[in-house]
């Protein structure tokens, strides 16, 4: 919940989550429920941003039941769903749910993107193997919406169809689960028997398998130009100040590509921006074609510029003053500080502690086991978490 507040405050027009089954973040402990869908619904339609449930493994057998109650569930809280199942299609078209087809199917021209039309789809999700003249082509002609990524983990397997992690640990990337051993390096070594055999090579992420993250802020004037209706960032296991940071730069980078200042140079800005949340190093995707061996990274470590520690909780708000009393728990605070307060309610409240004071008296810094109070003009929650953002030391590096 505190994502999708998140998203909203940083101008999101469209927000896209999962329950806890059948959607491809099933590892995400951060799904939502039946419990707590109607309420995310409500929030985006308070705000005129549209929600979109993902539906998008494949459907066993045994399943359609299930993916038959979440629909009917779901149908009068979000305003499409997105499948990657024929079942799942045949099943909107029944209870007459507003689908749009995933990425998972791989819809890559224009008859497959008309085909789906014909079968009720309001839009694709194009395959992340299509460039960008490809994407352009098919908006130009299919008559249906296209969305496409702009922002996110980039995977080798075509549309997931992988088998890695379900063979390294049982976790099927196609079920929402995937370990991502793609990332890691791996020593192959020859089994056979006899002289010349035990030969061992050392396959490292590199120049095999680990693509780098896509981060298409660079060329956004292109993508506008090429009438792709949506641009999609992939987030839904990220942190919220990811989600507020990320969704932030591409609202900015849309809105200036719709007013003529776009630059370069504002771009690049927004890139740093993105730069200080968890990325691996970025990369262009598949937009501008095959990619060469700049497009993978021999790291996957976070590549985050900035990192949050913790500090404590909020107390209580002042709102009159525009005041946050804050507990501190852990890290120490001083002012010139840039603190991050998170809540499901308040979303991400950044701030700069321009000075602390307790008891009317003001204090150099803010130790563990004390409470101090803060100046915060954006109204934040009792139990939100502090956060201190401190620089990680890591140089972004950026390629468009
Ligand atoms: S293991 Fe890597 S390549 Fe395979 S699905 Fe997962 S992220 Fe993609």
């Amino acid at each position: 919940m505190t994502s999708l507040q998140a998203a909203l405050d940083a101008g999101a027009d469209a927000v896209y989550l999962g329950l806890d089954t059948l959607n491809m973040r099933r590892m995400a402990t951060r799904n939502f429920t039946r419990e707590t869908l109607p309420e995310a619904s409500s929030r985006c339609r308070a705000c005129g941003t549209r929600l979109y449930l993902t539906l998008n493994t494949l459907l066993y057998e045994g399943e359609l039941a299930a993916a038959e109650a979440v629909l009917q569930f779901a149908k009068p809280h979000v305003d499409a769903v997105i499948v990657a199942d024929w079942g799942a299609i045949a099943l909107c078209q029944r209870l007459g749910v507003p689908f749009h087809v995933s990425t998972q199917m791989s819809c890559a021209n224009s008859e497959a993107a008309r085909f789906l039309k014909r079968q009720g789809a309001d839009r694709v999700v194009l395959a992340r193997e299509c460039t960008l003249d490809e994407v352009a082509a098919i908006a130009a002609t299919a008559g249906i919406e296209v969305e496409t990524f702009v922002h996110g983990a980039v995977c080798v397997a075509v549309s997931g169809r992988c088998l890695l992690s379900h063979e390294a640990y049982g976790c099927s990337s196609n079920r929402g689960e995937c370990r991502q051993p793609c990332r890691r390096e791996f020593l192959i070594r020859e089994v056979r028997e006899g002289e010349d055999a035990d030969a061992a090579f050392r396959v490292t992420p590199n120049t095999v398998l680990s693509a780098r993250d896509l981060c298409s802020l660079p060329f956004v004037d292109r993508l506008v130009a090429a009438g792709i209706a949506a641009f999609k960032i992939e987030g839904r296991a990220r942190n919220p100040e990811y989600v507020k940071t990320v969704v932030s730069a591409y609202r900015a980078a849309i809105d200036a590509v719709r007013d003529g200042t776009f630059t370069a140079e504002r771009a690049a800005h927004w890139c740093e921006a993105c730069a200080r949340v968890y990325h691996r190093e970025f990369g262009c995707g598949l937009y501008h074609g095959r990619p060469g061996e700049d497009q993978f990274t021999d790291t996957d470590e976070n590549q985050a510029t900035a990192r949050k520690l913790y500090v404590g909780v909020v107390l209580n708000y002042y709102a009159k003053a525009g005041m946050v009393q804050i507990q501190v728990q852990d890290q120490p605070i001083a002012p010139g500080d840039t603190l991050s307060i998170h809540g499901p309610t308040s979303g991400v409240v950044d701030l700069t502690v321009t000075a602390l004071r307790r008891d009317r008296e003001t204090c150099e810094r803010a130790e563990r086991g004390t409470w101090v109070t803060v100046a915060c003009p954006q109204r934040v929650r009792v139990n939100d978490k502090v956060f201190v953002v401190r620089a990680s030391g890591v140089v972004p590096g950026v390629e468009g």
